[in-house]
């Protein structure tokens, strides 16, 4: 089994609920250990767009890194996923961060995330569930990469999950 960290955006249509439903479908192939409380966070690159939900959070599967990112995919084709637009806004975002602390970087892959250590939006999710992680190209854990990090984008706590995905 491997452990896996997955960032989940979405900003279009009840964001929290679309979250909270992929979390759902991503237990079809993985085991959920625990996830972030909800972010609110203003969008990067396209700023001409509504705020995003994110999250991250941490699984374990049996999947290979390519096999999880085609049932990740898989997820975000059947919320209906339009990719007519880069950076544009996302019904649903799905994003592996790290897998266990594999480096991987092929042409449909790159693992870790290779902005994951440049985004806010990622780095403060990550760093409630897993501040001691340590990026294994960077050499730095979670909490360093947060302190050292010159995103000024707004991300905001804006509450937990129900319980019945967060235990
Ligand atoms: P996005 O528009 O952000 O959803 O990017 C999707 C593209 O990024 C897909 O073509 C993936 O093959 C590629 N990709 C590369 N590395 C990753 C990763 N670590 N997690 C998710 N998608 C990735």
């Amino acid at each position: 089994m491997a452990v896996c960290y997955i960032s989940i955006g979405s900003n279009i249509g009840n964001r929290i609920e679309n979250c909270e439903k992929v979390i759902r479908e991503i237990e079809n192939f993985a085991v959920l250990k625990s996830v972030s409380s909800i972010y609110e966070t203003e969008p990067v690159g396209n700023i001409d767009q509504p705020y995003f939900i994110n999250c991250v959070a941490e699984f374990v599967t049996y999947l290979t890194p390519n096999g999880l990112l085609v049932n990740l995919q898989e997820i975000e084709n059947k919320f209906g996923r339009k990719r007519d637009e880069i950076g544009g806004p996302r019904i649903i975002d799905l994003d592996i961060i790290f897998y266990e602390d594999r480096v991987i970087k092929n042409d449909n892959l790159t693992i870790p995330h290779p902005s994951a250590h440049l985004r806010r939006f990622v780095l403060e999710p990550l760093n409630e569930i897993a501040r001691e992680l340590l990026h294994p190209v960077l050499k730095s854990s979670v909490s360093e990469l947060l302190s050292d990090l010159s995103d000024e984008k707004s991300v905001k706590k804006i509450g937990k999950f129900s319980t019945s995905i967060s235990q």
